[in-house]
């Protein structure tokens, strides 16, 4: 358990953004902070938004409540595509920080534009990255003004900042899924693809194998490798992993992520 500060840009009072193909970036940026909250929450932490606070106050807003990590979200305008995170120039943390958010946050299509300093940007220095004690990230989700980069935001909005806020809270140690989710690997839904050598539980609401037979008590609880996966098309699950030691296939809706490889 960790508290975290999970901002949207420009949502103080006075305070406004760009906007672009009927979204502003306000609403955007608040509408990706409470889904990032909501997912985190899940995971066990606990996230302040302070939604409403101009830049000063949702600095102050970090360091007063102790968080471990600030990310706060924006989207990007001029005649790109794609996402890219800003890092404190110098800060090794936030730079290793946003290298994952980035990878995290590129994906159904969106391009990844890698990370910036903020040294780069025309003001300078970005407060939310130099004025708050924790580890910090900005991440520009996409592009407002372009057409195509809102026809995946807008298909897609859960899935992107979910990925990005399970490598943000695992850049940073933390739990990054949630808790008895029955369908961790679902995709988009908590960092990437299981992978053979991952370690996985089943859950204890699990009754049988994929491949039909009752699965014993003793089976739940003990941590897992996944030795070798296939594709399925069974009750609620896509994927089947067969597990070491009991050397059964286990559906995925059955298993539970306990650390990547
Ligand atoms: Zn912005």
């Amino acid at each position: 358990m960790a508290k975290l500060g999970f901002f949207g840009g420009h949502n103080g009072t006075n305070e406004s953004g760009a906007s672009g193909n009927g979204l502003n970036e306000k609403a955007v940026a608040k509408e990706a902070a409470t889904i990032a909250t909501n997912y985190a929450k899940r995971c066990g932490h606990t996230v302040i938004n302070a939604f409403g606070s101009d830049i000063n106050g949702r600095c102050n807003a970090a360091n007063s409540n102790n968080v471990v990590g600030v990310l706060e979200f924006h989207t990007n305008a001029g005649g790109g595509q794609g996402a890219e995170s800003f890092y404190c120039a110098g800060a090794n943390d936030s730079k290793n920080l946003a290298q994952k958010t980035v990878n995290a946050g590129a994906i159904k299509g969106l391009k990844n534009r890698g990370v910036k300093p903020d040294t780069s940007t025309r003001f300078g220095r970005l407060g939310i990255l130099r004025d708050t004690k924790a580890s910090a990230v900005l991440h520009e989700l996409f592009f407002i003004d372009s057409a195509s980069d809102v026809k995946i935001w807008k298909a897609n909005k859960t899935a992107i900042v979910e990925s990005i806020t399970a490598a943000f809270l695992a850049g940073l140690g933390l739990k990054s899924t949630p808790s008895g989710s029955s369908t961790p690997n679902k995709s988009g839904g908590g960092g990437r693809a299981w992978i053979v050598g991952d370690k996985v539980k089943v859950i204890a609401a699990a009754t049988h194998y994929q491949t039909g037979e009752k699965i014993p008590s003793f089976v739940k609880g003990p941590t897992y490798k996944i030795k070798q996966i296939k594709s399925v098309n069974q009750s609620r699950s896509k994927r089947a992993y067969l597990l070491d030691s009991i050397n059964s296939w286990v559906l995925e809706q059955d298993c539970q992520l306990v650390a990547y490889k």
